[in-house]
């Protein structure tokens, strides 16, 4: 399916106003399009922008690092629109009722430089991940995986697991977290939704018989949620958890014996689990396997691992879905935030609006 972008040309009345789309309005959106319809239509404009990846601006996402955690802008272009993203990354947040994640994004006409859409992200980064994560494991998958291990029950597994079903068929799902509280919650939530949902003890116990593993955890070390023993010939593993300096998830000998599959090199050697390899360990870059130029799996026996970090077109095609599907599903408010004075040189001029009379 063809995703194409708005281009038709804006007056200027148009631009005075730019849409916002609240958190409210996201899980309205959600609601009116269908968890499930959403991520799978997020994959294809995904794929649909990773098989254009030479048309696009890229830099590694620039990062403000602390002790806690992460600050991060994410701004990516096509040369018709330009976005960016704002997202933090605080794993002991949850401790005192706070979120890991949280973003928010924009996406601005290239012809103008004039913002069109300001947005949440944190619920929209959810299902662009999880949207991420499926349609790499669409790609890369044993064919006829059922069963996924789920390690790491927090915000982000819900969603990962849907996806999962959506676009690769996952039926059951191997849950394992360090607080049984998370995975509970994940039961509870989605108990009612058709899964085989089995709650493990142990990573051991949860990886039996899954043919995917994702690894979702939050911690700010070198974790080895997986160690090489655990991991046997023929799955495909998604690990997205590990996404900043000195957090990784996966020990390294796992690296090794697994072909890497990532976004885009320079920020993964940075920031994924490959950070803890040398600088030539070889990866495949994903959008060369969607365009077909490199193979992705090519074997029954051979471990797939996608290093997921999150890249910043994963962002751009989830704000162009929004923008795209705010025509037939108009949850947003006008915002003003664009300055409009009726003689564009007359800036000055425009402050006697709000002035006394
Ligand atoms: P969260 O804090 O809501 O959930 C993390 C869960 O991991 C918690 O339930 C915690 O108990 C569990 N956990 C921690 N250590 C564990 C261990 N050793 N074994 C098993 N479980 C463990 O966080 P979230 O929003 O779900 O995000 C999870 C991770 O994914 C974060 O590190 C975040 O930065 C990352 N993330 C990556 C992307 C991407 O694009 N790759 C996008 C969003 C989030």
């Amino acid at each position: 399916m063809s995703t194409p972008s708005d281009t038709s040309a804006p007056a200027p009345s148009d631009l005075a106003y730019i849409r916002f789309v609240s958190v409210e309005n996201m899980m309205k959106q959600v609601h009116s399009i269908g968890i499930e319809t959403m991520l799978g239509d997020l994959a294809r404009y995904i794929e649909d922008d990773f098989r254009r990846w030479e048309q696009f601006d890229k830099t590694p996402r620039v990062a403000s690092h602390s002790t806690e955690g992460v600050i991060e802008l994410m701004p990516t272009s096509d040369g018709e629109d330009y976005g960016f993203k704002y997202v933090n990354g605080h794993p002991k947040n949850t401790k005192v009722g706070l979120q890991t994640v949280t973003a928010f994004g924009l996406l601005a006409r290239v012809d103008t430089g004039y913002p069109e859409l300001l947005t949440e992200m944190t619920l929209l980064t959810a299902l662009r991940t999880a949207a991420t994560s499926a349609m790499v494991a669409s790609h890369l998958a044993p064919k006829g995986s059922k069963v996924m291990a789920m390690i790491g029950n927090g915000a982000q597994s819900e969603f990962q697991a849907l996806a999962m079903r959506a676009i690769c068929g996952i039926d059951t799902l191997r849950l394992y977290d360090i607080d049984r509280a998370a995975t509970d919650k994940v039961v509870r939530n989605l108990g009612r939704l058709g899964f085989d949902l089995v709650p493990c003890a142990t990573p051991e116990e949860a990886i039996e018989g899954a043919r995917i593993i994702t690894t979702c955890t939050a911690d700010k070390q070198y974790a080895t949620i997986l160690t090489d023993n655990m991991v046997g010939a023929g799955v495909h593993i998604n690990a997205i958890g590990g996404d900043c300096p000195g957090k990784t998830e996966l020990h390294r000998d796992i690296l090794t014996r697994s072909d890497v599959f990532v976004e885009y090199p320079p920020q993964t050697r940075i920031e994924g689990e490959i950070q803890q390899m040398p600088e030539d360990f070889p990866v495949t870059e994903m959008w060369q396997v969607i365009t077909g130029a490199v193979p992705g799996r090519t074997n029954d026996r051979q471990i797939t691992l996608f290093d997921g970090v999150g890249f910043a077109i994963e962002d751009f095609s989830a704000l162009r879905y929004l923008r795209d599907k705010l025509r037939d599903h108009p949850f947003f408010q006008e915002l003003d935030i664009i300055a409009d004075p009726d003689d564009p040189r007359d800036l000055f001029g425009m402050l006697g609006r709000a002035g006394p009379r």
